[in-house]
């Protein structure tokens, strides 16, 4: 990481590069963003830079105007000590104008002032009457004869004679022992009498004493004290003598009468540091915590940007999804107002999202011939019925009018509190599975007309066999008649044969009148609607039929029907068809030569009974062929047949047909021989 971060920012050194990296990382660059960023980041550090740099200047000036005010109160007092010197001097040489009191009194304000070093009473002639050095320290003049020294004294005297009042020499220089030496400064007060000077006092000062007394206790312990030249050379110093770079300096005249000295102070207040005081610290630590404050925003930002993307994914995840749905999605809240819709229910009803969210009772899809019931329905849903979860079946209409058969499959939308804010609803369009489903059931109706048409077809072959029998004796009863009638003579006693054979003809005629009408009566009846039909009754109307195959082929058809046996709840013709199917296969089956027994056995019993229905069972059992385990695969497979004329549909029509009934179609077979078909059907008024 710190190679890279020198990489980028190769002119910064190594813990800068470090912490530009991090912010890097930290902020939520983005096109756009960045500049924006940068352009906060330079703000904030240019208002904290210049925040330093004011809170700095501040404390400099604050400190150079302490300096100043420190300078003003060492001017007044030094001002103020001379001033009281003065006072002194007059008050001592007003009361000590004798030589005998003159002297210990001299010698006990010198000994009292440590800065005065010499005190002379000089006359008008400037003339030494009496001095007196201090006892304090070797006496001032020793090395330098105090005549050759005297002009200073001399013109401050005359200033003083001039003014009437005090006056001080310009300092100078005064050797002393061991090559030094030092500034000293003269103070001559004149005595007057009338008006006129008549003595001096002459006192020497000297600089450095009258610094270390007046201002070293005060100013000296944080100051360099010095009065100096006006070209900066220092007369005398006093106080802590400070080397360091931030250094402040204030200097201040001191006008005397006679003399001006400059005063200067030097004052050193600590190291030249990053933090020079509380202030600019409060300033920095401030602008830490800002820019800290900024990194963890910029983080915090950062991470929000994120979310921000992580949700918007989901988002467009989501929408992907919805718009990718077949299933019309529909959401109502508790009042039952539409909250929202997906593409494919917008498709579905054929109306704008717009114009259906927000949309209470009735809605625009509603067919308006269903809305009391579909208004119902809602009421009870509000009131918080769950629905069937698998789902409920219902109509809707679109906008051009066309009704739309849709399944509804509604859940409770819960909320992430875990309260029910309203109902979620999968609406699935079952137009198309409606469509398929009459379809099969067309075909399935075609089917069973042709098959019925085949077996029609098979019959009237049948039919003309049967009819010929009838016919044909009808025709010799007919032409016995005839010939009877043609014989007047023997009418009288032929009269009761002609009234036989025309009883005869009647019956051959209603028999085959019979036979005919029992073949029209299946044709016709196609009426699907179920009825309660007694199981005798099925057999009965199929028999006439049966029994013209079974005569053709000689097969012995033995019925046996339960006393007793509750109504079955049927579609008539179509149970009947099964019958007459399984009949038909049961004689086909028997129908080979080396079999001479041929009994076919229809019966008729109750089954057992489950909880909703009590059940009839009916069998028709045969001793013909049996059947196969190869054939058994298949047998109710569509167009499956072994037969060179069959259609292969009766036993797949049978068996929906039993199913659609509720009941079962099931085979097995017999002992020794033959087969026997059952099938079950619901006994009326047991559901
Ligand atoms: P089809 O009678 O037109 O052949 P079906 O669906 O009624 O059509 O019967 C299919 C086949 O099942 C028949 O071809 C026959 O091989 C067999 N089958 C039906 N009933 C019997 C039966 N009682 N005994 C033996 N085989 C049978």
């Amino acid at each position: 990481m710190a190679h890279t971060a020198s990489r980028n920012w190769p002119w910064a050194p190594p813990w800068l590069a470090h912490w530009l990296k991090a912010l890097d990382d930290a902020l939520p660059w983005g096109s756009g963003r960045r500049s924006l960023w940068a352009a906060l980041i330079g703000l904030v550090l240019a208002v904290l830079v210049t925040l330093v740099w004011l809170a700095g200047r501040y404390e400099i000036s604050q400190l150079q105007s302490e300096l100043e005010r420190d300078t003003a109160d060492a001017v007044s007092d030094v001002r103020a000590g001379l001033a009281r010197d003065v006072q002194s001097l007059q008050a001592f040489q007003a009361e000590h104008t004798r030589i005998k009191t003159w002297q210990p009194e001299a010698m006990r304000l010198l000994r009292d002032n440590p800065d005065w070093l010499r005190l002379e009473w000089r006359d008008h002639q400037m003339n030494v009457r009496h001095f007196a050095d201090s006892p304090l320290r070797s006496p001032v003049f020793e090395w330098t004869p105090r005549p050759s020294v005297i002009n200073e004294a001399v013109q401050s005297c005359q200033r003083a004679r001039r003014f009437n009042g005090p006056a001080y020499s310009n300092s100078y220089y005064l050797p002393q022992a061991e090559g030094l030496g030092m500034e000293v400064m003269e103070l001559c007060l004149p005595i007057t009498q009338v008006g006129e000077a008549t003595a001096y006092v002459v006192l020497t000062y000297g600089l450095q004493a009258l610094l270390v007394e007046r201002l070293g206790q005060t100013f000296g312990r944080r100051n360099e004290v010095a009065f100096t030249e006006a070209d900066g050379t220092r007369l005398a110093i006093t106080g802590s003598r400070w080397r360091g770079l931030r250094v402040f300096t204030a200097q201040q005249l001191i006008d005397l009468p006679g003399n001006t000295l400059l005063l200067r102070l030097d004052g050193r207040r600590g190291e030249p540091d990053l933090f020079p005081n509380v202030l600019t610290a409060l300033v920095t630590g401030m602008s830490i915590a800002l820019i800290t404050v900024m990194v963890l925003l910029a983080k915090d930002s950062r991470r929000r940007l994120k979310a921000e993307r992580d949700l918007a994914d989901a988002l467009a995840f989501r929408k992907a999804m919805e718009d990718s749905l077949v299933t019309g999605l529909r959401a109502r809240d508790l009042e039952g107002r539409i909250t929202y819709v997906n593409p494919a229910f917008c498709q579905m009803v054929g109306l704008e999202a717009g114009a259906l969210v927000g949309q209470n009772t009735p809605m625009p899809y509603w067919p308006p011939e269903m809305v009391d019931e579909y208004k119902q329905r809602q009421a009870i849903r509000l009131a918080g019925n769950v629905p069937p979860r698998e789902g409920f079946e219902s109509v809707f209409m679109r906008q051009d009018g066309t009704r739309i058969p849709v399944l509804i499959i509604e859940a409770p939308l819960i909320s992430t509190d875990g309260v029910q804010t309203g109902w979620m609803g999968a609406v699935i369009d079952i137009s198309e599975l409606r469509r398929v489903e009459e379809l099969s059931r067309a075909s399935q109706e075609r089917l069973q007309a042709s098959a019925r048409l085949a077996t029609v077809g098979e019959m009237a072959s049948l039919l003309s066999h049967e009819l010929n029998q009838p016919l044909a004796a009808i025709a010799s009863y007919a032409n016995g008649s005839l010939n009877l009638l043609n014989d007047p003579e023997s009418l009288p006693q032929s009269m009761d044969d002609v009234h036989m054979a025309l009883r005869r003809i009647a019956e051959q005629a209603s028999r085959a009148g019979r036979v005919i009408n029992s073949v029209h009566d299946f044709v016709r009846r196609r009426d699907q609607a179920r009825e309660a039909v007694a199981p005798h009754d099925l057999f009965d109307a199929i028999l006439p039929l049966v029994n013209l195959q079974a005569r053709k082929l000689r097969v012995r058809v033995v019925t046996r029907i339960d006393a007793r046996l509750p109504v079955v709840w049927c579609d008539r013709t179509m149970v009947e068809q099964v019958l007459l199917n399984l009949t038909r296969n049961g004689m086909q089956a028997m129908d080979r030569t080396e079999l001479q027994d041929r009994v076919l056995v229809l019966q008729a019993k109750r089954a057992a009974s489950n909880a909703q229905h009590s059940w009839v069972e009916f069998a028709v059992t045969d001793v013909g062929s049996g059947i196969a385990p190869e054939v058994a695969q298949q047998l109710f497979t569509p167009f499956f047949t072994t037969k060179a004329e069959g259609m292969g549909l009766g036993l797949s029509l049978c068996r929906t047909v039993i199913e659609q009934h509720g009941g079962q179609l099931v085979f097995e077979n017999q002992t020794p021989k033959g087969t026997a078909f059952r099938f079950t059907l619901p006994a009326a008024g047991t559901a």
